[in-house]
């Protein structure tokens, strides 16, 4: 008798490849590059947070913790959000702590998507939001920001939007472009996603890295909008903890109740003593904000010379802790060439703008760097980098 042959691998599954950020990450450590690649500190974390976890190991926080999130960790958690952004949160109704921001995403949609509903999507786009609507059975509708201020065109937008859409997308501050949302910008967004009745999943990761005086516009705050909002965030990149794996969800009670039952049967629940130190996170003073933005300014303005220097063009990044550079003029075929490249020959590592892109094409000119580095990182990554002005030279 023969055997009938079964597919192994899902059709989802076949849908993505492996995270290019993550491969970027590993390709560079074989060749010892400076990586400024994937988006994560290497420098330490707060000590406060620090000693609140070992304390929270310490003092037997080990076993699961209620599913949704820590108490203690839920009410500093509202707090926090009251003062930051004015909204007011029933840490009992209102939110859900999960495993990063990544599981938050996902959960949200497996919550709220059906098969053939349309996610709007910004793009470029933060890499996971592709795989989540695959995994999501959802169909993702691409709508461009344009370089090189990553503006959006009012029309194309309007366009996105029928019957069949279900939420739409936004990442600000943004990942790659450092693009944030204006009030204007958003208001058209929630404009229409009242006009159509379609929910906002909107990823606030990068909302106290800010530049040059830049304001964060929270989408539940904007009238109308705090019931179809689902805001997502996470300590990873406030706190540089981006390990810990500690995220949270904030929504209404209908959204909240099921999105607590999706992450409960994926994860049942994020890090119990990491929650726990997310409290001391939660009350660190003012300034720590203040401070941190004035620090990635720095870092940021000293990438940015290095850039000039070498004369690689690029968006100046208002938010978020990357800069999207053009390129074109070492006419490379396509970004991964080039990002091999530079990682084996230059000894820098960066992601290829194909990450961020449903189109290879439209992606094959941009790269990412990542500037939340040690400033020795980062003059070891400038030394190596220019390198490239005698390449440059030369194609004039
Ligand atoms: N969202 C955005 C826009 C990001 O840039 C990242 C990480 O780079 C994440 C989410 C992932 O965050 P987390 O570590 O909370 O899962």
């Amino acid at each position: 008798m023969t055997q009938a042959h079964k597919q192994k691998i899902s059709s989802k599954a076949s849908q993505f490849t492996e995270s290019v950020i993550r491969e970027m990450t590993r390709v560079a450590l074989q060749h010892n590059a400076v990586n400024l690649a994937q988006g994560f500190p290497d420098f330490p974390c707060p000590p406060e947070l620090k000693q609140a976890a070992y304390e929270a190991i310490a003092g037997d926080v080990n076993q699961y913790g209620i599913t949704w999130g820590d108490r203690a960790f839920r009410h500093a958690l509202a707090e926090k959000v009251r003062w930051y952004l004015g909204l007011e949160i029933d840490p009992e109704r209102h939110i859900t702590v999960t495993c990063g921001s990544t599981e938050a995403m996902a959960a949200t949609m497996l919550a709220t998507v059906d098969p053939g509903d349309e996610v709007i999507v910004f793009e470029p786009y933060y890499e996971n939001y592709g795989p989540d609507a695959v995994i999501a059975s959802a169909t993702p509708r691409y709508v461009s920001l344009h370089p090189p201020d990553w503006t959006f065109d009012e029309a194309e937008l309007r366009q996105a939007f029928n019957n069949n859409t279900k939420a739409i997308i936004i990442n600000t501050p943004h990942n790659p472009t450092g693009k944030v949302f204006s009030r204007e910008e958003l208001t058209l967004i929630a404009e229409l996603c009242q006009k159509w009745d379609v929910l906002v999943f909107t990823d606030e990761i990068y909302e106290h890295i800010l530049y040059d005086g830049t304001e964060h516009i929270a989408m539940a705050t904007l009238p109308g909008m705090e019931e179809r909002t689902v805001t997502i965030n996470s300590l990873s990149k406030t706190y540089s903890v981006t390990g810990w794996r500690v995220g949270y969800i904030l929504a209404n009670p209908e959204l909240t109740g099921a999105i607590r039952r999706v992450h409960d049967f994926l994860t049942v629940g994020a890090p119990a003593p990491l929650q726990r130190a997310g409290v001391a996170a939660m009350q660190l003073p003012e300034s720590y904000y203040k401070e941190l933005a004035i620090l990635y300014q720095e870092k940021r303005d000293s990438l940015l010379q290095i850039l000039d220097e070498v004369g690689i063009p690029y968006s100046i990044p208002k938010g978020a802790y990357y800069v999207l550079a053009d390129i074109s003029r070492f006419g490379y075929k396509t970004d991964v060439d080039f990002v091999l490249y530079l990682i084996k020959e230059i000894g820098v590592a960066a992601v290829p703008g194909s990450s961020f892109f449903s189109q290879p094409e439209k992606a094959s000119k941009f790269i990412r760097f990542c500037f939340s580095k040690k400033p020795e990182t980062l003059a070891v990554a400038g030394d190596r980098l220019l390198k490239l002005q005698s390449i440059l030279q030369k194609a004039t």
